[in-house]
């Protein structure tokens, strides 16, 4: 038997590092510490998994795999590789190397999600924060169009609902304000719930940005008054609220916004974050404010770091000029889907979550796949190689939301290649 005492949990990007893991005969046999997406990460890992080489549905062996997998991708004039939110850095960095031989274009899941927080971090000057630092300090926390208690459901009693080292009490010291378009188990432990419209999250982030003192005037004057009554009109919330909200805001002595999917891939989602970074600057000029997209997949932020370090870019790289180049709206993988001819998909499951009419046209090319799990992008490839799921059968590095890099432990013996591994063979294949 071994106990495993700090093991990393791969499930979400919060990487609670926290976890005991108990294994026997190769077996994991009991899990603590995880909340329940973690618990049936590890103790289901053997669930749904694929065991054999496929090509065109036929049972094959890895070197048949292999050799199909490589001459796809010779034969290719513009291959795409997408995905690696799901492994490991080092086999993203293997993904960007192979990229860049097939004079391809590699891109990473953050493109879909939050990619106008890295398009618009570069136009505005915020500090930035780490979730110890928000456990420790924040005396208000916003949660705006997200809700953690189901995508992240130990970030409340790990960060941003813990005991900290200046916020002894927990909850009693710190006040919540949350901003949603239906209300959830958070109306329970919020100061503040504010229940908006669908895509009025502009109009909440502008509305507070006047209220909070960003306008030129200092906030205050018949002109904003009115801007502010359009503005919670539209929004569907009182004037009154929202200045409660706004004084919450102001009073803070560390603040933190955290933002999901429900502002980020919104219809007006290129408003209302940048009125979000808008409200955070004005915030940050008066006392201490950060803002944190609540990011999904256990390593999508090594994807970007891994990207970033090694092209300079957070994703949708496009090699075929021989440079690297990225151009948002020109390079990402919803862009270039018209004009490949073959892809390669890594620990990502894009026929199900990109938009319709894109997952058809990339289920019409040759898919390579690249998973430990069947998914419905796997039934749609002509090639699958099924690998090690990582944090489980294999170490590797991964991100946590912050920035904070985690060794992610191997815990059970596997019997099939690592993405890293596979990814090695298939650049010297090709
Ligand atoms: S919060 Fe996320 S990382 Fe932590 S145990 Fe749950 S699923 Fe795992």
């Amino acid at each position: 038997m071994v106990v495993f005492e700090m093991a990393v949990c791969p499930f979400c990007a919060c990487l609670c590092d926290d976890i005991v893991v108990r294994v026997e005969g190769n077996e994991i046999k009991e899990v603590r510490n995880a909340c329940t997406l973690g618990v049936r990460k590890f103790l289901a890992f053997r669930e749904n998994r694929l065991e054999t080489p496929l090509i065109g549905g036929e049972e094959r062996s890895y070197d048949d795999a292999l050799r199909e997998a490589a001459e796809i991708l010779k034969g290719a004039e513009r291959p795409l590789i997408y995905g690696l939110s799901n492994t490991g850095c080092s086999a993203q960095k293997l993904a960007l190397r192979l990229a860049r031989r097939l004079n391809g274009i590699c891109d990473n899941t953050e493109s879909l999600c939050h990619n106008l927080f890295h398009t618009l971090q570069r136009e505005f000057n915020l500090f930035s924060t780490t979730l110890d630092a928000v456990k420790d300090n924040a005396d208000v926390v916003v949660f705006l169009g997200c809700n953690p208690v189901h995508s992240h459901p130990r970030h409340l009693s790990k960060f941003s609902y813990a005991e900290g080292r200046f916020l002894p009490k927990g909850i009693t010291d710190r006040e919540i304000v949350c901003v949603d378009v239906v209300t959830s188990e958070l109306d329970k432990i919020a100061k503040w719930f504010l229940r908006v419209r669908p895509g009025a999250d502009a109009a909440v982030c502008e509305a507070l940005w006047t209220m909070v003192g960003g306008t030129a005037g200092g906030g205050g004057g018949e002109a904003a008054a009115r801007s502010v009554k359009a503005l919670a009109e539209a929004a569907g919330v009182s004037v009154e609220d929202l200045s409660r909200v706004a004084e919450t805001l102001k009073n803070a002595s560390f603040g933190v916004v955290f933002f999901g999917l429900g502002v980020a891939a919104s219809e007006n989602a290129k408003d209302s974050v940048a009125a979000l970074f808008s409200l955070v600057e004005a915030l940050s000029g008066t006392t201490n404010f950060a803002m944190f997209p609540m990011k999904g997949h256990f390593n999508v932020v090594g994807a970007v770091i891994t990207f970033l370090r090694e092209t300079g870019f957070p994703f949708g790289v496009d090699f075929s000029g021989g440079n690297a180049r990225f151009e948002p709206g020109k390079t990402t993988a919803l862009d270039v889907l018209e004009g490949c001819d073959a892809a390669l998909i890594v620990g990502a499951d894009p026929i199900a979550s990109f938009p319709k009419e894109k997952a058809k046209l990339l289920a019409k090319m040759p898919l390579i796949v690249l998973d430990p799990f069947r998914t419905p992008t796997v039934e749609a490839a002509a090639v699958t190689i099924p690998t090690a799921l990582t944090g489980v059968e294999t170490e590797e590095t991964a991100y946590r939301m912050d920035c904070l890099p985690l060794k992610l432990k191997k815990l059970v013996e596997g019997n099939k290649p690592t993405d890293r591994d596979f990814l090695l063979q298939l650049h010297n294949a090709v």
